[in-house]
Formats: C-alpha cells, sequence, structure tokens
C-alpha cells in the first residue's frame, strides 16, 4: 500500500489522495500513463518510458508543460518519502478538470499528474513459466497509445486469470497474434530467429521490447519483426512475453498447448539475464 503519493502538484498522504470528480481521465480515460520498475538505485528503461509518455502526451494533444528532468525529481522524491527500495512508479497524466462534455476543442485546461510508488519485496518473479490463453483483440484501432481507456484488456486479463492464467494473448481477425493485454508477446522458432510483431500501429511499442530486441541483435541472437500467426505460437519452441513489470516471462502453456514440452526455454531464461545485467552494469 502506498504512503504518499503525488498529485498535481502536491505530495499527499494516502488517505488524502483524491482526484476531482471532473478529471477528464474518470470521465473518459483521456489520460496516459507509464509503469516503471526500480531497484535500489536502478531505473529500467528510465528514459524510453518517459519519452514514450512524451509521445502518448503528443498523440492525443494534452500540452503538458512539465520538463522530463521535473519529472524524474518528482519521481525520486516521491521514493524517497515512501522509504521504498524496490518497486514500482505509475505515472499517469489527464488532460485535466473540465465540466463533462466529449470535446477538448477549445479547453483550455491545465494536464493533472498523479504518481504512486508501489513497494515490492523483490522483482523477481515465477521462473516456472506461466500459462496463456488466446482471445480475439475487440480493442480500438489505436493500441499504439498508451492511454487509461483499459476496459478490453482488463476484461481479457481477468478471463486469464478466470482460468488460472498469467496472460490473454490479443489475436487479429486474420488469425495474427498482436500483443498481450499488458504485455509483448515473442516466439523463438525453429530456426532459432526470435520473432515479434512488427509496429504497425496494432501493438504498443513496448520499452522492454526495444531493449530486449537491442540486447538480443549484440548477442547474435536474431530477431525478426513480422506479423506470426496463432498456429507459429502454438508450435514455437519457446514463448515469452516482455513488459516492464514483468520483465522477460517466459510462457510455457497456451490454451491447451504445450509449448518446450511446458519446460522454460534457455533462450527466455538467457535474455532475462542479459536484461538484467545491462542495468546492473548502466
Ligand atoms: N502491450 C500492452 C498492451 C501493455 O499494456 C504493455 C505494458 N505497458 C506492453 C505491451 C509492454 O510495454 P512495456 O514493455 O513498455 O511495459
Amino acid at each position: 500500500m502506498p504512503n504518499i503519493t503525488y498529485i498535481d502538484g502536491k505530495y499527499l498522504n494516502y488517505e488524502d489522495s483524491k482526484i476531482h470528480i471532473n478529471d477528464r481521465g474518470y470521465h473518459f480515460g483521456d489520460a496516459v500513463y507509464e509503469v516503471i520498475v526500480f531497484n535500489k538505485n536502478i531505473f529500467y528503461d528510465f528514459d524510453g518510458h518517459i519519452q514514450r509518455l512524451f509521445k502518448s502526451l503528443t498523440s492525443l494533444e494534452i500540452k503538458f508543460s512539465l520538463s522530463s528532468s521535473s519529472l524524474k525529481i518528482i519521481i525520486n522524491n516521491l521514493i524517497r518519502l515512501n522509504k521504498a527500495n524496490i518497486g514500482s512508479v505509475y505515472i499517469q497524466v489527464s488532460r485535466g478538470v473540465a465540466e463533462r462534455n466529449h470535446s477538448f476543442h477549445g479547453l483550455n485546461i491545465k494536464p493533472i499528474l498523479t504518481i504512486i510508488v508501489t513497494k515490492k519485496s523483490n522483482i523477481e518473479n515465477n521462473l516456472n513459466g506461466v500459462k496463456a490463453i488466446t482471445l480475439n483483440d475487440n480493442r480500438w484501432s489505436r493500441p499504439d497509445i498508451k492511454t487509461t481507456q483499459l476496459l478490453p484488456n482488463v476484461l481479457a486479463k481477468t478471463l486469464a486469470n478466470k482460468n488460472n492464467a498469467y496472460e490473454s494473448i490479443f489475436i487479429d481477425d486474420e488469425g495474427f497474434v498482436t500483443e498481450g493485454s499488458s504485455s509483448n508477446i515473442w516466439v523463438l522458432n525453429k530456426e532459432n530467429q526470435l520473432i515479434t510483431r512488427n509496429l504497425d500501429g496494432k501493438i504498443l511499442s513496448g520499452i522492454t521490447r526495444n531493449s530486449i530486441s537491442l540486447f538480443a541483435k549484440k548477442n547474435n541472437i536474431a530477431v525478426i519483426e513480422k506479423k506470426f500467426t496463432q498456429i507459429e505460437l502454438y508450435n514455437a519452441k519457446e514463448v515469452f512475453l516482455t513488459s516492464a513489470s514483468s520483465f522477460i516471462m517466459p510462457i510455457v502453456q497456451i490454451d491447451d498447448q504445450n509449448i518446450n514440452q511446458g519446460l522454460v526455454g534457455n533462450i527466455s531464461l538467457e535474455l532475462r539475464k542479459l536484461y538484467f545485467n545491462n542495468f546492473k552494469h548502466s
């Protein structure tokens, strides 16, 4: 449970952390967000997440005046105030407060920045691998923008959990994998090539995805960005997901199909190691 939060210029006790009834984030999901994990003095992919936040703001024409360096100062203050060693930072910027009306044309309002720090006891997660289910991708046509409008993702993740699975994998109308409800999806094919969907506007450009792609290439693991089918997913040698909070999570079962005989694959583990090592030394 977070102790101190940041809302619109103020550091507040958890009980006093209230959002205005007319915040457009609350009414319309008219807000963008990021999640960044930290471990002692290490932030994982800090700059990438902050850059994407500004890109999302621009996509939605939210005029946010804070600089990334000011944002970093606030985030560090909040971590210190919470005496948090390991955890995650949730950063949200909504368009602001206005009488409820769909259009924001001509509105001159100040965006509202909220930040929540959640403490964790460690960042290591389940390395036995997890189960995933597939379902039809029924999201809006701009999943490349990281907005808080997440109901299809919320329903998909809930369905996964109801089926004792960790993640739901979205499949588009043509049978191609898009991404997970809160992650990017990767397969290792029989030729030992890593494949993840290209940035065609139908997935979020994951910051962890980007780093993993770089680290893999640097270590002579072939990466191909292209669409792949649900069948290729089932037949893959290895499957894993990437996200800021799960890093690299091996997937060992999808629907009723075992992947790699239900065992965590070597490449998934190697990439996970490469990811952590990279930040250890930075
Ligand atoms: N796709 C979706 C839909 C997500 O919600 C996330 C997590 N934010 C990702 C992909 C992975 O992105 P990242 O690695 O930047 O956390």
